[in-house]
């Protein structure tokens, strides 16, 4: 077997042949990035196979992603012995789709309720019902709910000493219950059913057993106790389970994945072996180091360092252009550039980021310039996104009142609803032909008198933004729609979704900034919104040379010829939601609290650490100065990753190094001064950055070192340093 893999070009180490080999009892393999695990995987299925004679069917490959499940099959089908139709009859899947087909098989037929988008619309029922709809986010709440759940903590059982829990088990009680009385279901529920399902019925569970004899599992790192306990329930008679993970990459603690399972595997299967591979296949050297240098500062950890196979040609490079949009613009003429001397085809290019906000240069720089791209981050362009487009609904009103379309798109935003705005819609060949479709609104028998008023108002401002700017208008109306919720309500201490919407009108501001007139910004939104469209036509036929852009969660387990990871800013990475957390963290929070913190804080790590691992040849970080106007710091996985490089100066005209470029040789230092508390006893130097004193005052205002008053004043702070 293994002689014909090396005739295909797959040489396996050791280490590695040892895992393969590896035939009954549980088996852990941790090991770092690029260092062949899923090849591992792979290739012992294929061995199981074609020299032990294991049926096919007795084994059941898991694995975290649909994409990775192709792959695997893919790879599987190519392997010495082994062909397409045998590598069909394997069961490689994902927990959710094996576990789905087995519940629908026993007869639990709810519609799922696959998309987040009604998950919300119903929560947000709930919490109108309720009196909180300004209280919480339903994101927030949905993945809050999830890692309950995915804890196996049902809803009856959340804890209720606060009264903010009483508050949420209240809410969570009402989901449940609007689910079961309208037969549907979620994600989450699939796995808690199956799990259910297995206790009750042991025959069963015990024909999943005797069926599945060999079970491996892909990145484990992320799997939650739901999942854990399945698996363990199906290999409880014969243990035949391996696993593979890597703990620096848990990046899905939100879902309730814990890296604690894989490093106690050996605790819970004590005759587990345990395999290490250590050497990286996947990236040049220079990359390989780079990564070993991210994480190794995260102190809960198994330590592993990497060795590196490949030897680089290039280092990674490291950029720190003025802004977003002059990130979007050297990264393109970067692509061109290479693709254009025959150095590199659109396809070898991928662009990793944070949040989705990060990417809406880039794609209109991309758009502009003609780059074929597909992007797998979000399925709607940043202008359709639900925070932005009624914004842009109002220019569109502005240029045009009778854009039926634009009409349709400010409904919520004049609370009509969709039952009072459907009648509006079903009307629209009487509406259209009056000057202001929406005065027509006003006459619909069940319009409510505040509505009406609602809708004059609006009358009003429509008509007051022509000759203003668009970044004023955004300004102005992110104010009226946004603001006040997002700034005042403080109860809500579950923030990070909240981050998110303020970064998402940031970005819409800076896109505005661009522009001199509503005409201009409309037309150009029309423009990308067009081209984006036709280039997607262009490529759904057969063509795929073309960049990929992803959020560095869903580049899990893959891998790519270059890599370009955009906002490697303080902020972004980490993200402010933790950052804000962080800065009050030592004046003013508990124990408990920072403990959660630095937990945070690790876990973003490891998101930079997966980011840099993806890359094969060539690696790209770039870290604007400048985000939506305000200055911001080079992410501190970066610096602690660079201690002896430069920085590069930030400024127009910079290019990627290895081309016409300058890199000076001195970090630019960029000052900022902040608000904070500083301790007023001469002996001491403590102080503690803060947001505002408004945010302050309410805590206690003693020294956390030496106990003596703090007293509120600013400092000069080097923001890149
Ligand atoms: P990740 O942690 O990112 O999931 P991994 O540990 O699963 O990574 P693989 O994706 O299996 O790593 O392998 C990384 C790359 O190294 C792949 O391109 C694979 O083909 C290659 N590779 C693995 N083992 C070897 C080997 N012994 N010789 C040459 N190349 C190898
Ligand atoms: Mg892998």
């Amino acid at each position: 077997f293994f002689r014909s893999l090396e005739k295909q070009g797959i040489y396996l180490n050791e280490q590695q042949i040892h895992a393969v080999r590896h035939f009954k009892g549980p088996l852990l393999t941790l090991a770092g990035a690029g260092s062949g695990k899923t090849s591992v995987l792979v290739c012992r299925t294929g061995y199981l196979i074609a020299v032990h004679n294991v049926d096919p069917k007795n084994i059941l490959l898991v694995t975290f992603s649909k994409k990775a499940t192709e792959e695997m099959r893919d790879r599987i089908a190519h392997l010495p012995g082994l062909n397409e139709s045998i590598a069909a009859t394997i069961q490689a899947r994902t927990f959710h789709s094996f576990f789905l087909k087995i519940i629908r098989k026993y007869g639990v037929i709810q519609d799922i309720l696959s998309e987040t988008r009604y998950q919300h619309i119903v929560l947000k029922r709930i919490l109108r019902e309720m009196g909180l709809q300004d209280a919480y986010q339903p994101e927030t709440l949905l993945s809050l709910l999830s890692s309950y759940k995915m804890q196996m903590v049902n809803v009856d059982s959340l804890p209720e000493a606060t009264d903010e829990e009483k508050e949420l088990k209240r809410i969570f009680a009402e989901y449940e219950k609007w689910k079961s009385a309208n037969n549907k279901i979620d994600f989450d529920d699939v796995l808690l059913i199956a799990y259910n399902m297995l206790r009750q019925k042991p025959s069963l569970l015990a024909a999943l057993q005797n069926r599945f004899l060999y079970v491996m599992v892909d990145e484990f790192q992320d799997t939650n106790m739901v999942q854990y306990e399945l698996i363990k329930m199906i290999v409880e008679p014969h243990c035949n389970l391996m696993i593979v993970g890597d703990d620096d990459q848990t990046i899905y603690s939100f879902n309730g994945a814990r890296n604690e399972f894989i490093l106690n595997f050996d605790k819970v299967f004590p005759d587990a072996k345990t395999i290490t591979l250590d050497i990286n296949y996947r990236s040049a050297s220079s990359i390989v180091g780079l990564g070993n240098e991210v994480i190794r500062h995260n102190t809960r950890r198994k330590k592993k360092t990497l060795k590196a196979t490949r030897q680089s040609q290039t280092s990674p490079q490291y950029i720190r252009p003025k802004n977003t949009d002059e990130e979007a613009e050297i990264i393109t003429k970067y692509i061109l550039r290479q693709v254009k001397q025959g150095k590199r085809c659109f396809g070898d290019f991928t662009i990793l980021y944070r949040t989705a906000s990060n990417s809406r240069a880039v794609i209109e720089q991309f758009v502009i310039d003609d780059v074929p791209f597909v992007d797998f981050g979000s399925e709607e362009s940043f202008y359709e996104h639900w925070l932005v487009k009624p914004l842009i609904d109002h220019l569109r009103l502005a240029l045009n009142p009778r854009n039926f379309e634009a009409v349709e798109g400010i409904l919520p935003t004049l609370y009509i609803n969709r039952e009072q705005g459907m009648e509006f819609i079903l009307d629209q060949e009487t509406v259209q032909k009056k000057k202001w479709p929406m005065i027509h609104l006003m006459s619909f028998p069940d319009i409510k008198d505040f509505q009406k008023e609602k809708l004059m108002e609006r009358l009003k401002l429509i008509k007051s933004l022509r000759p203003m700017k668009p970044v004023d208008i955004i300004q102005s109306m992110r104010r009226e729609f946004y603001d006040q919720y997002l700034e005042t309500n403080k109860r809500n201490k579950l923030t990070h979704h909240k981050e998110i919407m303020r970064e998402t009108l940031d970005e819409l501001e800076s896109s505005a900034k661009r522009f001199s007139s509503i005409e201009e910004f409309v037309s150009f939104i029309g423009e990308v919104a067009e081209k984006r469209k036709a280039m997607e036509r262009r490529h759904d036929s057969e063509n795929d040379d073309k960049v990929s852009l992803m959020t560095i969660h869903k580049s899990k387990g893959l891998e790519f010829p270059v890599v370009c990871l955009i906002g490697a800013s303080e902020g972004n990475m980490p993200h402010s939601s933790i950052l804000d957390a962080e800065k009050m963290s030592d004046v003013f929070t508990t124990h408990a609290c920072r403990d959660k913190i630095t937990f945070a804080i690790e876990e973003e790590r490891r998101l930079a650490y997966v980011a840099v691992t993806r890359a094969k040849d060539d690696l790209i970080i770039s870290s604007p100065a400048y985000y939506h106007g305000k200055i911001t710091a080079v992410s501190r996985f970066i610096l602690d990753a660079f201690p002896k490089q430069p920085i590069t100066n930030m400024g127009t005209n910079q290019h990627i190094s290895g081309e016409n470029s300058s890199i000076p040789s001195e970090r630019q230092q960029i000052k900022e001064t902040v608000y904070a508390w500083i301790c007023t006893s001469d002996s001491c130097t403590a102080w503690k950055r803060i947001n505002s004193f408004e945010e302050a005052e309410l805590t206690s205002k003693d020294c956390p070192l030496c106990k003596a008053p703090m007293k509120k004043g600013s400092k000069e702070v080097i923001v890149n340093n």
